[in-house]
């Protein structure tokens, strides 16, 4: 039997429909479900670099940014039971969060 084709409904990737949910990919699952995270990670991202430049202590912020990066995985390691597919994914959002920081403007 062959796997039906479906077409991700938001990045239009075709996709076999038994790796899709709700019509999107794994890929757009795990972006759509950490956008909020990723706001939050981005947020304290900026914060620990305007805290850096004044010399103030930024301890507690990494240590927040590391709970989020948690929450992130965690999230990931539900819509993704494959560890090494996880990580992957998990790699390219902090990348992506980390280069969110970059264009989201106060
Ligand atoms: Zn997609």
């Amino acid at each position: 039997m062959s796997a039906l084709l479906i077409f991700c409904h938001d990045c239009g990737k075709q996709v076999p429909s038994s790796q899709t949910k709700g019509g999107y990919c794994v890929d757009c699952q795990v972006r759509r479900s950490v956008t909020d995270l990723r706001d939050e990670h981005a947020r304290l991202w900026r914060k620990r670099e305007r805290y850096r430049a004044t010399n103030a202590n930024v301890d507690q912020i990494a240590r927040q940014i590391a709970r989020v990066e948690d929450r992130i995985a965690q999230r990931i390691k539900e819509l993704v039971p494959n560890d090494r597919e996880a990580v992957e994914h998990l790699r390219r959002e902090l990348e992506a969060a980390r280069g969110q920081r970059y264009t989201l403007k106060k």
